[in-house]
């Protein structure tokens, strides 16, 4: 009997465990099930770029997985039942297959209903935008949290005229980036930030510096200390009472989870995301782990990981790594759940690289200009590498080990009653 291993949404997550439970386990032992609502990988740390009119490079799933022994289901799951051990997936129809639906299950057509077992799950459904409950959000604001949201924000933003006001709503990491690639690309648009505090509060005073310089040179306003409490068709309005001119409205607040595992009787946190421990396990159940935007782990001086690639993907390496270790008998390694930097595209001829401590606090060194844009490039290459390439990580001599381990071990995996 094969250990049937489902993985939940290939995002930069779900993708990595599956490859990398691939290379861990042997194809006799295990059954590993990719479900993802679209056939390509999307690189959503580029999704200002595709709202700006770049066009990106198209990743089959078909391509990526092929000879890897893990089988790619094109589906939308909708409901998981921990209990059963089951999950519920609508095939994804037509405009899903094409590669031109949504990403968090908008798959086109609906399509039949079928319900997969599983004997461990890996749960990467990621994340979504969160209009944080902001009257007219929902309905007037553009998100770029997406592909579907992406594609729409292009549109919109093509059919604006030289001199049309946008408003980018959040001073995170994302927000910064819209902000810039949009005034860098359309420099005819007024094209302003909205941030709840200063701008780049977080930084360091040489990151805080750089960024003003650059929000100078494309001619953006921050609009600091301006909490936006409503957005209409045409302005959003600020707790102030301020209007602000808006003929597009972008929305960067932060990602929300998607509601499935919410539904579910798994341990989540007040987010909605899954409790796991430091292996990724969910708290709850010991035969489900959590990966990515949808998990809450811990990380150094026991404070939450944040949604990002950056701790997504060793999040992703430690449960793959975790499981395998677990099914053959194996010790299981340690990923490094730790910040290095933060990297952040201001445009393509401008970036900034905030050097971190390990729980993310700035200090005080960031590499700035030309330089941080081309290793912010190459950071973003690499995430997508490391997904068609997962056992980044893994030193030779111990991935060798690893893999030797599988193979006598692995004869003792059971698939539990
Ligand atoms: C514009 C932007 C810029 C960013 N920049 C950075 C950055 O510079 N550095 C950084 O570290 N992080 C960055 N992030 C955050 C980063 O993209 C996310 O943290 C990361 O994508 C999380 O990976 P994940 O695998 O958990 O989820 P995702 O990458 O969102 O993958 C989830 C997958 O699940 C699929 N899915 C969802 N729901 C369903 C369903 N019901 N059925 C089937 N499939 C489903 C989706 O289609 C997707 O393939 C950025 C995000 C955005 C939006």
């Amino acid at each position: 009997m094969q250990h049937r291993i489902i993985v939940l949404g290939a995002g930069y997550t779900g993708a990595i465990a599956a490859g990398r439970l691939a290379k861990r386990l042997h194809r006799e032992d295990v059954a590993i099930t990719l479900v993802n609502a679209e056939p390509d990988f999307v690189e959503r740390v580029r999704m200002h770029q595709l709202a700006v009119g770049q066009d990106l490079r198209l990743r089959p799933f078909s391509e990526m997985f092929a000879g890897t022994g893990v089988e790619l289901k094109l589906a939308k799951v909708t409901a998981v039942d921990v209990d059963r051990k089951t999950v519920e997936v609508e095939e994804a129809g037509e405009a899903g297959a094409a590669g031109a639906a949504g990403a968090g299950g908008a798959a086109g057509a609906a399509g039949k209903t079928e319900v997969l077992e599983y004997d461990t799950l890996v749960y990467a459904l990621g994340s979504g935008w969160n209009t944080q409950g902001v009257p007219g959000t929902a309905e007037f604001a553009d998100q770029i949290a997406s592909r579907p949201g992406a594609l729409r924000l292009r549109e919109r933003l093509a059919r604006l005229g030289a001199g049309q006001p946008v408003v980018v709503v959040g001073g995170g990491l994302t927000g910064l980036e819209a902000a810039t690639e949009i005034a860098e690309a359309r420099p005819d648009l007024d094209v302003a930030l909205a941030a709840r505090g200063e701008l780049g509060d977080w930084l360091s005073p040489k990151g805080r510096g750089h960024l003003r310089r650059v929000f100078d040179k494309l001619g953006i306003t921050a609009y600091e200390h301006a909490a936006v409490t409503a957005v209409e068709a045409d302005r959003v309005t600020t707790a102030d009472g301020t209007h602000l001119p808006a003929a597009v409205t972008v929305w960067t607040t932060g990602f929300a989870v998607h509601p499935i595992a919410r539904a579910t009787t798994l341990e989540i946190t007040e987010t909605g995301q899954i409790a796991v421990d430091r292996t990724m396990r969910s708290l709850s159940h010991p035969d489900v782990y959590a990966v990515g935007d949808a998990a809450m782990a811990l990380g150094p001086a026991d404070k939450p990981l944040r949604m990002s690639c950056a701790t997504g993907t060793p999040m992703a390496w430690q449960a793959a790594d975790a499981i395998a270790a677990r099914l053959t008998g194996g010790k299981i390694p340690k990923a490094p759940l730790r910040y290095f930097n933060q990297c952040v595209s201001l445009g393509r001829k401008e970036g900034l690289i905030q050097y971190v401590t390990a729980d993310d606090r700035a200090v005080n060194a960031a590499l700035t200009g030309r330089l941080a844009a081309i290793y912010k490039e190459l950071v973003c290459k690499g995430a997508a590498w490391g997904v068609a390439n997962p056992t980044l990580g893994i030193p030779t001599r111990r991935r060798h080990i690893a893999r030797q381990q599988n193979r006598t071990a692995a004869k003792a995996v059971k698939t539990p009653a």
